[in-house]
């Protein structure tokens, strides 16, 4: 297994000069050197033949002994330092102090093709940051977290990638729903792997330490290395550098808004300064179409992450990026002109988005998609299914849609709706007939948008619950039916259905909780 190491983090920033691996606040610096936890008995579950390539290897090398003991902690590649990040960041909307990499351990970064990636296990045991926790994770959020973000990348969205998904043979304790009832799990570590795993809550830790030459150091080392084209660190290019980020940040939410995702936990600890969708925790995906649905139930008093309150909450949290910038700049009014903007684009972005959906050419029906999303909700609409079938309308009978509407809705009482739905069906036949549309262009649009597969919270239960019998077969079957998730793939239809009724209270289909 040869890799084109190029480490860069830790050559740039400043270490922590503690060694030992004891839980602790680690100031004046940007990590802690640790070596992974050696598992028991560690064996491959899946790797991600599009990783594999991306970062250098070949199907041989992800074969071989070595990829097995790498990717699960066993054993150190040649030349590398191993090191867990240190940040701060703000949970469930308070300040919470150090938090940093408590279970992910970065191993290496490499070069390939010109492309930057950092590689990180998640689940690899303890660290300084761990705090009282054991440093592990389980089969079943490793699964959703390894299918989740490939599926993601494929469907257009930002996001950090997986490499590789491995059992390491140790069981593992979890209280997954907090009530006292502990059970041992499989222990398992998902390689993780994007240009760079630095979070919001990087930056804020250094400011709150009052740590200013660690803070510039830090802004320094990304804007070179993952914005270059900002040029020299300077005020100007800070501002710019907080700019791109926001806009990035605001594109991301919107992506999260069109494919239906709930993130779950948006603490400013999970907000990557590149804008990927990071950490897959008890994120989860609408069905039926309620933007006050959250999956996390640590969340669900408050649904602060919320699917609707998603673009705020992201404004929020570069809110406290921009304090956390601020001394890098000493001037609030270009940060709040900043976050202004991503204020007043967020509605019209939001409306492009949900037009280019519907396959209109022209933005300006506000009204009218206010009026969509009210029904959707109001009727339980599936989320994926409606969207996706409407390349099925006919604008010249636009009540034939109504047998795709009950076949797309959860709704006991969806009759209750046809009136207001047959007026949307004709506004929206007048709309196409008025912008001269034309079908088939309209709909391959359309599908490109409005994905046909997408990972439904069902559907990753049933993948672990296989896995947890030894069966991997579903975790295959996931992985590929998600790589073209806007192809009809018809011998897949059975994943492009509702919700099974036996999913709608049940544990991890439902409901999730933080503990993974
Ligand atoms: P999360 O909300 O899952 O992103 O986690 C918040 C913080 O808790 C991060 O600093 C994590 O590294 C840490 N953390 C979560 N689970 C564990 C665990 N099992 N062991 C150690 N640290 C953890
Ligand atoms: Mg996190």
């Amino acid at each position: 297994m040869k890799l084109n190491l190029n480490d860069t983090f830790n050559k740039a920033l400043p270490a922590d000069s503690v060694t030992e691996n004891y839980v602790r606040q680690v100031p004046n610096a940007c990590f802690s050197r640790v070596t992974p936890k050696i598992p028991g008995k560690p064996s491959l579950v899946h790797y991600s033949p599009q990783m594999l390539k991306a970062v250098g290897l070949t199907e041989t090398d992800a074969n071989s002994e070595e990829f097995l003991k790498v990717f699960s902690g066993a054993e150190i590649y040649p030349a590398t330092e191993p090191f867990a990040m240190c940040y701060g960041g703000h949970q469930f909307g308070h300040w919470a102090g150090q938090l940093g990499d408590g279970r992910a351990i970065n191993l290496f970064e490499v070069n390939h093709n010109n492309q930057q990636w950092a590689l990180q296990l998640k689940g690899a045991g303890k660290t300084p940051y761990s705090r009282g926790a054991d440093g592990l994770a389980v089969l079943r959020s490793s699964i959703r977290e390894y299918l989740c973000s490939e599926a993601m990348f494929h469907l257009g969205v930002p996001t950090t990638r997986a490499l590789s998904l491995v059992l390491t043979g140790d069981a593992v304790l979890r209280d997954m729903f907090y009530n006292g009832n502990a059970e041992y799990e499989k222990g398992a570590i998902v390689c993780r792997v994007a240009p760079s795993f630095v979070r919001f809550g990087n930056f804020q830790i250094l400011t709150v330490r009052q740590d200013l030459e660690n803070l510039k150091k830090l802004a320094d080392y990304t804007i070179g290395n993952f914005y270059p084209h900002l040029g020299e660190p300077n005020k100007e290019s800070y501002i710019e550098f907080f700019r791109e980020i926001t806009e990035r940040t605001l594109d991301l939410m919107i992506h999260w808004e069109r494919v239906g995702f709930v993130h779950g936990v948006m603490n400013t600890d999970n907000m990557s300064i590149l804008g990927l969708t990071i950490d897959y925790g008890p994120y989860g995906w609408l069905e039926n179409y309620d933007p006050n649905w959250t999956p996390n139930t640590t969340d669900a008093g408050q649904r602060r992450y919320r699917y609707g309150n998603q673009a705020s909450i992201g404004l929020w949290n570069l809110l406290q990026l921009g304090n956390a910038f601020y001394p890098l700049i000493e001037d609030a009014a270009p940060l709040e002109e900043i976050l202004d903007k991503y204020q007043t684009s967020y509605l019209p972005k939001h409306i492009r988005m949900m037009s280019d959906k519907l396959g209109l050419k022209n933005a300006g029906e506000t009204d009218f998609i206010a009026e969509l999303e009210n029904l959707l909700y109001q009727s339980e609409m599936d989320m994926t299914l409606f969207f996706r079938r409407l390349d099925q309308f006919d604008e010249n009978n636009p009540n034939e849609f109504w047998t795709k509407l009950e076949e797309s809705s959860y709704s006991a009482t969806l009759e209750k709706f046809k009136p207001q739905w047959t007026d949307f069906l004709k506004n929206y036949a007048e709309i196409l007939v008025a912008e001269t549309s034309e079908k088939t262009k309209r709909t391959a649009a359309m599908n490109l948008v409005n994905p046909k597969y997408v990972l439904r919270n069902y559907m990753a239960q049933l993948a672990i619950d296989a896995a947890d019998e030894g069966d991997y077969s579903v975790v295959d079957e996931l992985f590929k039916l998600l790589l073209k998730p806007y192809d009809e793939q018809p011998e897949s239809e059975k994943w492009f259905a509702k919700r099974p009724d036996w999913a709608k209270e049940k544990a991890g289909c439902s409901m999730l909780s933080c503990s993974s």
